[in-house]
């Protein structure tokens, strides 16, 4: 008798079990057709299939009789009786030999139940496999089933139930109990496949959905877009937002804003109070740019024919420049470090930021801080503010309709903090390239990538730039320019744009040789070059109205005629006054708009010892003051009563301009050794400098600018810090050639100089 094992296949007796005929042959050895027709089937108990062993198996197996050998290749083996498996014996070969006896049952089934049973079964298989494509093959199949173990066999393939569970139908001893277990198994079965069914068809409804929704979508769109080519012009607002989303290229955060905000529009209404504000937000972000710009190669050489072309001379600061382009080449960067140009107005710093995006080919965009008290200037209000507004930044961005423009960031010195914020901490978020990639306009509400913006700051002065944002930026000098520069500038550049400006032909108007040097030195008083520009487009516009009037001659200006055609009248330069007088010294300050003489002048007055101040000292000249008085005191011991006699006034003319600084210390010494020795100072010798109570003579800031003041007021000697004597370099060569300078480190040797010393 060939033993047969099967895994995971109910076997029952007086029911067929299918078994391949391949397997058959090589779990016996034996070839089916000449095989006797008597089979022992046993149920392993585990699927280690390479090893047998006595204990694989399950200790009762069944005894069946071969029926069939089909030519699909499976052997029908009908089940007969089971049985008890005594011993089992493995040859290495897996030829099995069994010792077996007969295991006897328990006939307690009730034939009327069961065929009850049975018709139940039947007509729950029928309705479940109604639906099925075969469900009338089916029917008939179901209909040649004699027993409920016919049934549970038919349907064992696709039953879920474990090779335990199959076993334990086998083992029932009772007739009556095993038909109720395949019942049962019959039952669960059914019930299974139908929730799985049914969770698979809902499953397929939900994808038939989704894929129905995109297909109807698609359509919708593509009609849509139909329908706009054929009438662009009434397409809705919505729609053209709807596109413009689309076609912005937004990052996520920011689409899905816009979608948000659209959405409400279409809710709301465009009449609604609100759909102005989200209107106006949509028509904002989606002209923005979004679009990361590649880094751009620059052609050094052409780099500086550019930034040439446009401003004369700035040497450093041109070279300066170019170093940032050729960092920004070699790093494949768009931007670099954050320059700050210092300088005073006109020296050209807004106007070279234009010249630096030429020859970056970059955009350019000013955004001007002045007067900016508010972090929502830089940083925009919440949209629920009546009125909210994208913050300076983001609109420069805006106008700018690029992502990575040169904008130039105007008087950074003039932002100041107020109860709503400080600007300053918010402008230094945008300057920094650890967060700017990411920086969010309350307006905007989504994060706008800011790392690509080439930033330039400009400032007149670095005094009131707070320290983290001073500490940000790399400082660039703008020192302002000599009269022999404004010349070549006015020549060069002033006078041509101003022509072109007012539409004179270069004959029409002639300005002989001393008309610019006399403009320049009589007409205006700065270090930079705004007066100038001035006065030049006043000239232009003066020759034109001759010309509309009926005028055909060339117009010619002379120094003679030129005040006929500058409205202002000459300004009275800062110019030394000739005599000399005990007391008065000239010194030298630095202000926002540059350098200024300023002369100091100090007097005794009847009294017992009182000092007082004019001219709007700020405090740290008023302890200079004090420094100088008792520095006079220590030095002319001899003349120290004076001061306790007398009532003391010190007076800084030009009372408009409030003046400040430590620089004038040196001024204010000798300016009362002077005094208390009654020796005058020449107005022609001026000086900068602090002191210490030591009398050393310390450094000050703003030389160059200083020493070109001094030149221009008639100025011919000038005593400086000895700690400053390195700034000469900066210092243009036409001013330092006119001037005596004469390097100090302390207040006596000014006063030896000036043979200031007590009389004997
Ligand atoms: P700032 O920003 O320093 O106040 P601007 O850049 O506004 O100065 O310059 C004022 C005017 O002077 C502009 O018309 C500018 O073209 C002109 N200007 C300044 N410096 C130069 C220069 N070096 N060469 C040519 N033009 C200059």
């Amino acid at each position: 008798m060939a033993v047969v094992p099967v895994y995971n296949s109910l076997i029952l007796p007086g029911a067929n079990t299918y078994i391949k005929t391949d397997y058959y042959e090589k779990m016996t050895g034996k070839h089916p057709v000449t095989d006797e027709r008597v089979v022992l089937i046993v149920m392993r108990q585990n699927l280690n299939k390479d090893e047998l062993s006595n204990d694989s198996f399950y200790p009762i197996g069944l005894a069946g009789i071969i029926t069939e050998i089909n030519d699909e290749g499976y052997i029908v083996v009908q089940g007969r009786n089971r049985v008890n498996i005594n011993e089992v014996v493995i040859y290495p070969s897996y030829h099995i030999d069994v010792s077996i006896s007969k295991r006897a049952g328990l006939d307690d089934l009730d034939p009327e139940a069961s065929e009850a049973r049975l018709k139940e079964i039947k007509l729950a298989v029928a309705r479940f496999s109604e639906g099925f494509q075969w469900g009338q093959a089916i029917r008939g199949f179901i209909a040649r089933w004699n027993s409920v173990a016919e049934a549970a066999a038919a349907i064992s393939p696709w039953i879920m139930n474990s090779n335990e569970e199959r076993y334990h139908i086998l083992a029932e001893d009772s007739l009556a109990k095993r038909e109720e277990l395949l019942e049962q198994l019959i039952y669960e079965n059914l019930e299974m496949s139908r929730i799985h069914n049914e969770a698979k068809s809902a499953q397929e409804a939900d994808y038939q959905k989704i894929y129905r929704e995109s297909a109807i979508k698609k359509q919708m769109e593509y009609l849509q877009k139909e329908l706009d080519e054929l009438h662009p012009d009434t397409m809705t607002d919505i729609r053209k937002f709807e596109l413009k989303i689309q076609e912005a290229g937004m990052n996520d955060t920011a689409r899905k804003e816009a979608e948000k905000v659209l959405n409400r529009l279409k809710q709301d209404g465009q009449n609604s109070a609100e759909s102005g504000m989200l209107y106006d937000y949509l028509d904002f972000v989606t002209s923005l740019s979004w679009k990361r710009e590649a880094p751009r190669f620059i052609d050094l050489d052409e780099a500086e024919k550019v930034l040439d072309e446009a401003h004369y001379g700035l040497k450093k600061v041109k070279e300066r420049i170019l170093q940032q382009i050729a960092v920004m080449n070699l790093k494949k960067q768009q931007s670099g470090s954050i320059l700050c140009f210092v300088g005073a107005p006109g020296t050209g710093k807004t106007s070279i930021g234009a010249s630096i995006a030429k020859a970056l080919q970059r955009e350019y965009v000013r955004v001007s801080l002045g007067g900016v008290r508010d972090e929502a200037d830089i940083r925009g209000h919440r949209r629920t503010y009546i009125g909210a507004m994208p913050g300076r930044i983001m609109d420069g961005i805006h106008k700018s309709g690029v992502s990575n423009p040169v904008m130039v960031l105007d008087e950074v010195d003039k932002l100041s903090a107020s109860y709503n914020g400080d600007p300053a901490s918010a402008l230094l978020e945008v300057l920094d390239p650890e967060q700017n990639h990411t920086f969010t306009d309350h307006y905007m509400n989504v994060p706008y990538d800011l790392s690509g913006v080439l930033f330039i700051c400009t400032a007149n002065s670095l005094d009131t730039i707070p320290e983290p944002l001073l500490n940000r930026m790399e400082l660039i000098t703008f020192q302002g320019y000599t009269p022999l520069e404004k010349e070549a500038i006015a020549s060069k550049h002033l006078l041509p744009k101003a022509r072109v400006a007012m539409g004179i032909e270069e004959k029409d108007l002639i300005l002989t040789d001393e008309v610019l040097p006399l403009i320049i030195s009589d007409y205006t008083r700065e270090s930079g070059v705004r007066g100038l520009k001035k006065r030049i487009d006043t000239l232009c516009r003066k020759a034109a109205v001759t010309f509309v009037r009926g005028n055909h001659e060339p117009v010619t200006v002379t120094a003679e005629n030129l005040r006929d055609f500058l409205e202002d009248r000459p300004v009275k330069h800062g110019q030394v006054k000739d005599s000399a007088k005990p007391g008065n010294v000239t010194g030298l300050a630095w202000t926002a708009v540059g350098g200024e003489i300023l002369t100091i002048e100090t007097l005794f007055t009847a009294g017992k010892g009182n000092l007082t101040i004019t001219g709007r000292l700020g405090d740290v000249m008023t302890e200079s003051a004090k420094i100088a008085i008792s520095l006079v005191k220590d030095c002319f011991p001899e003349l120290a009563e004076k001061f306790a006699q007398n009532d003391l006034h010190i007076h800084v003319p030009d009372g408009a301009t409030p003046k400040d600084g430590p620089s004038a210390g040196i001024t204010l010494t000798t300016a009362l050794s002077s005094l208390v020795t009654g020796i005058p100072v020449s107005p022609h010798i001026a000086m900068t400098g602090e002191v210490s109570l030591q009398g050393t003579v310390e450094a000050i800031g703003g030389l160059p600018e200083k020493l070109m003041a001094a030149e221009r007021s008639g100025v011919t000697k000038v005593f400086i810090p000895k700690d400053n004597e390195e700034d000469l370099r900066d210092v243009a060569e036409e001013v330092r050639d006119k001037l005596t300078v004469i390097p100090v480190g302390t207040v006596s040797e000014v006063l030896s100089a000036l043979g200031i010393k007590a009389s004997e």
